[in-house]
């Protein structure tokens, strides 16, 4: 198991393989690595490392076996399940790969991009971009998250719905092992069909098996049409029968459709500069719906107007605004990633990101409601996201002025109840965001013995020390 403090020489020798300046440990330079964007996490580190390039983080790495040494990857910082926090009291070191940042190489023939850990997700886009390509994952944090962190934590964003999550946009990958090995996994095959697949087990395991250096992804042709527009509904079984109507006419050209309230658009139309509330009448649920196609323009205005015609005259959507320009479609997308952010001024605000069957959206919608009402009389639900993908962010606003402590103070009774909803409905607590310290313990409460025990063997088999990025997602010491 790592060890709880760390030695004068051995920082020496950390700070010899990367050089003075990669070597952070001044309390200035490490606070902004030790806190998370909700804050609900804050931890201590003796030291920062900024390794330039493989072989340095190879030897960081065998240096922390050697030494027993805990060792936290970071990348972006945008986590939200406290995965990139150094735990509390320890002397956990902070391996940052934000040098380590460069595009290897775009093969537009063979439609792949292979980047350093480290690359900023919204360069990895413009460089594909620059060769007439598209890499779509895209998410609110893309302007600093980076590459590692999106694979670590198996992103998701707002086009699983046409092109997958980061498991599916990746091919290949190059980790360093707990042990200081290199696998070199960078391979570009769509098809490959050899033994174990080592690289899905890197994808989504939060930087508790290795360190993810670089990786394969794989790109797709620039949209040639994109349609946005945005539809109010009576309510979340329309919007379930809009979903499939819009998905049985663009097929895989709907690349979002998005679920959000009525509390929702008010609070951001309130709260974030520049947003307002393209229609004119309140209507108690919207929909945004994003239409892509790689033939031709027109096209997407052909669907979007049949999506929305149809959805009119079925009687499902009571009004609706199309997007007539990139600066429009791009402020209806601001309004929805914005919409977790406008609940900050709202006061206190507990967080779900839990996904169930799409056909079991409205049901579950119903049920947590009145559970959460029955619970908590005045909370406000901001319950919105990807709901082609049957992906909820079940945020809950404190109600009007009550106590911010006292409210967050029940942010574990709130869970239990929208995440026992979540579960009867055959769904997950973590739909992206991860398990990290947040929800490690619900985990192993969750699975069953025998997945938390293969786990549990699984990174026993990589990292036998226990000392790569130590209790988050699974402990070697944590037996439910
Ligand atoms: C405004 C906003 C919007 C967001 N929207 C979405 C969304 O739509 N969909 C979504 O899925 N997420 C979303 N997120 C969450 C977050 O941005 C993603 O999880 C992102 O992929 C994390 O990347 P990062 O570089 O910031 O990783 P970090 O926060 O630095 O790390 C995340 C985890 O990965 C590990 N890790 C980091 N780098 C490596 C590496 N190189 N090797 C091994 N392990 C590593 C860390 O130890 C940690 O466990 C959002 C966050 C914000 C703030």
């Amino acid at each position: 198991m790592s060890s709880t403090s760390i030695s004068a020489e051995t920082i020496a020798r950390f700070t010899a393989i990367v050089g003075e300046k990669y070597a952070l440990r001044s309390e200035a330079d490490l606070a902004p690595h030790l806190i998370e964007n909700r804050g609900l996490y804050h931890g201590s580190s003796p030291l920062l490392l900024k390794p330039g390039s493989v072989e340095e983080v190879s030897a960081i790495m065998k240096l922390a076996s050697e030494t027993g040494t805990a060792i936290v990857p970071q990348t972006g910082n945008t986590g939200l399940v406290g995965g990139q926090t150094p735990r509390e009291g320890k002397a956990d070191v902070i391996l940052s790969l934000e040098r380590m940042n460069k595009i290897r190489d775009v093969d537009p023939v063979a439609n792949v991009l292979v980047a350093d850990g480290g690359a900023i997700l919204a360069e990895v886009q413009k460089a594909a971009e620059a060769h007439g390509r598209l890499f779509p994952l895209s998410l609110g944090s893309e302007g600093s998250c980076r590459i590692g962190g999106n694979l670590s934590t198996n992103a998701g964003g707002t086009a699983v719905l046409a092109y997958g999550n980061m498991r599916q946009l990746c091919l290949g990958l190059e980790v360093v092992l707990p042990t200081g090995e290199i696998w070199d996994g960078l391979r570009r095959l769509k098809k490959d069909n050899t033994g174990y697949d080592l690289r899905d087990l890197f994808i989504g395991a939060e930087g508790t098996l290795g360190i993810i250096t670089g990786a394969v992804l794989k790109l797709f042709p620039q949209p040639l049409g994109h349609q946005v527009a945005f539809a109010g509904l009576s309510s979340v079984d329309d919007a379930l029968a809009f979903f499939n109507l819009a998905s049985s006419l663009c097929g895989t050209s709907l690349t979002g459709f998005e679920l959000m309230p009525r509390f929702g658009v008010e609070i951001t139309a309130r709260n974030i500069d520049g947003v307002r509330d393209p229609l004119e009448t309140p209507h108690d649920w919207y929909v945004l719906i994003d239409i892509s196609t790689s033939d031709s323009a027109e096209t997407a205005e052909r669907m979007m107007n049949a999506v929305l015609e149809q959805g009119f005259e079925a009687g499902l959507v009571q009004d609706a605004a199309i997007a007539s320009s990139v600066a429009q479609q791009k402020a209806l997308w601001h309004m929805r990633e914005s919409m977790s952010d406008a609940q900050k001024p709202e006061g206190g605000s507990i967080k779900h990101d839990v996904s169930v069957p799409v056909s079991k959206v409205p049901a579950f919608m119903r049920e947590a409601e009145e559970a959460v009402m029955a619970a908590m009389p005045g909370a406000r639900i901001c319950a919105f996201g990807h709901m082609g993908d049957g992906n909820i962010h079940y945020n809950i606003s404190q109600p009007v002025g009550a106590d911010k402590d006292a409210f967050i103070a029940r942010w574990h009774e709130m869970n239990h109840i929208v995440h026992g909803l979540v579960l009867a409905h055959g769904g997950s607590i973590s739909a992206e965001h991860g398990i990290g310290q947040l929800k490690r313990d619900e985990l192993a409460s969750i699975r069953s013995d025998i997945e938390m025990e293969l786990m549990r063997r699984i990174k026993y088999a990589f990292d036998p020390a226990g000392i790569m990025n130590p209790d988050k997602v699974v402990s070697l010491s944590h037996k439910g």
